[in-house]
């Protein structure tokens, strides 16, 4: 068997240099996660052209045991795309394989290789006069692959679904270079089990995702975007529940945020404005399109739900760009957080029912275990899914106050799991939560985990450590 050094050497005489880089410049923004939380070191980074090679890279990894860590656009949360310190990993990158393959507007379908950012796709779409559904802040850097490697959620799934709910076929390289074509557009199968499934949501540690069909839904001929000021996250679920039972599926997002969030976007972004001439408590976003914009049956509905005491105020949207500005007030909250300082991060998801008694109870948990603490709560309510970060109290040293993160994340997840929840809603395991999803999700369900894994990758090569244990 030959080192992992000749091995390496044969994958960069395969690849040439376009194909391989040891490059410091090129690969440090590689080498650490979004939020700066998780740093790593690699043995090279790899970026194959074409399933083909990334097959052969494969075979030899598998053969000398060498980890091998998928990234697509490093937007991940949980550290998943990052390897370990031990500089013997290789980072895998599929930034040379983003084509659009095909649009089938009449099969209602778009094939793209893994490696294509979501905004790239996005377009694609509407260029064909559809919508490819999915949605989020990152989507500018993202990969499809990344996202359905994570099982992205975002701004629409109230309406079209999570990235799985997308996704109608998909081509994998296997750990021991095997290619899984299973790239099928069909919206009906039935042959078996459905092999494609594994892999959505898996964060890369059963295989890589080379191409994906997914799913396109026609494009709204009008939309409506409207941010209503609310008392309490009580009052938004109100609001969610009155506006959905007038309006049915068209709503598409329910955003909720803080006054706290909305005025740290205000003041990280010079040229954001609020859009209310005094300050309220909660703030909800909302859009909808179909028969939410006809008629102007959003605010029709919200003009009644208002004198039922659910809306203090509400702004709606009277051309794109003030859309554009609404929504820059929901996606900039994360940036602007990380500009504010540090913060122990939770993305959870509780039933709905539970959701306002969760923000409470887990508010006054937050200021026991962390004194002087402030709690932001936003995110995608509409789905159960809050993002429920606690931000560093002031004049606290930032590293005792992030070393609490594992004691208090364990007390919030216990929390949430008390009410039927889970503690990781759209972001994933990666490295951040490993311990916790063996802690909170043992029995038969961990166990069939951990025996898909062992099928698909005997050795423990794909993307080790993140996920489940080692
Ligand atoms: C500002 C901001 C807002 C965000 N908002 C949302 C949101 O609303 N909803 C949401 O769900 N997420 C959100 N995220 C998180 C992130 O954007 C998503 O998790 C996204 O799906 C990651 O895509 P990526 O291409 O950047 O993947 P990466 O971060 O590069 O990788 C994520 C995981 O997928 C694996 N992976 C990547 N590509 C492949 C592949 N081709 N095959 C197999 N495995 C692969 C990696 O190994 C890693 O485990 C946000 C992030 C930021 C920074």
């Amino acid at each position: 068997m030959k080192s992992a050094h000749t091995a390496l050497a044969a994958i960069r005489e395969l690849l040439g240099p376009e194909g391989t880089s040891d490059d410091p410049d090129v690969l440090a923004p590689r080498l650490r996660e979004w939020r700066d939380r998780f740093h790593g070191a690699t043995a090279l980074l790899i970026r194959p052209a074409t399933t083909g090679e990334l097959s052969q890279v494969m075979r030899l990894c598998h053969e000398h045991r060498i980890g091998v860590v998928p990234q697509g656009g490093n937007t991940g949360l949980c550290g998943g795309a990052i390897p370990d310190a031990s500089g013997s990993q290789v980072l895998i990158s599929l930034e040379r394989m983003q084509r659009i393959l095909e649009v089938d507007a009449v099969g209602g379908t778009i094939t793209a290789e893994a490696g294509c950012v979501l905004s790239r796709l996005q377009q694609a779409a509407r260029d064909a006069g559809a919508q490819f559904a999915l949605s989020l802040a990152a989507q500018g850097s993202a990969q499809i692959g990344g996202c359905i490697a994570t099982n992205a959620g975002g701004t629409n799934v109230l309406r079209y679904g999570t990235a799985r709910q997308q996704v109608l076929g998909l081509e994998v390289v296997l750990p021991d270079g095997r290619i899984l074509d299973a790239l099928r557009g069909l919206r009906k199968d039935t042959a078996g089990y459905d092999v494609k499934q594994w892999f959505i949501g898996a964060e890369g540690t059963l295989g890589i995702i080379t191409k994906a069909c997914c799913r396109l839904h026609p494009l709204p001929q009008a939309s409506r975007t409207v941010m209503a000021a609310v008392r309490s996250p009580a009052s938004a679920l109100h609001l969610l529940a009155g506006l959905r039972g007038m309006l049915g599926e068209s709503l598409s997002s329910f955003e909720l945020l803080p006054r706290h969030g909305l005025e740290l976007v205000l003041n990280w972004r010079k040229d954001a404005r609020d859009p209310f001439d005094q300050p309220y408590p909660w703030y909800v976003l909302l859009e909808g399109d179909g028969r939410a914009a006809e008629d102007d049956a959003l605010e029709t509905a919200l003009a009644r739900v208002s004198a039922e005491g659910m809306v203090e105020a509400a702004v709606v949207a009277g051309s794109i760009a003030q859309a554009q500005a609404l929504w820059q007030l929901r996606d900039e909250l994360s940036a602007a957080q990380k500009h504010a300082g540090p913060s122990i991060k939770h993305d959870v998801a509780v039933p709905l029912a539970a959701l306002d008694t969760f923000i409470a109870r887990g508010t006054a948990l937050a200021e026991r275990l962390v004194p002087g603490s402030t709690v932001l709560a936003f995110g995608h309510v509409g789905d159960g899914n809050v993002h429920f970060n606690i931000g560093c109290p002031p004049g606290m040293n930032a590293d005792t106050f992030l070393a609490s993160w594992e004691v208090v994340a364990r007390e919030v997840h216990d929390l949430v799991v008390a009410f039927g929840g889970t503690a990781s809603a759209e972001h994933g395991i990666g490295q951040l939560k490993v311990t916790e999803l063996a802690r909170l999700r043992g029995g038969v369900e961990l166990e069939l985990m951990h025996g898909l894994k062992a099928m698909l990758d005997p050795h423990g090569i794909m993307n080790p450590g993140k996920v489940l244990a080692r």
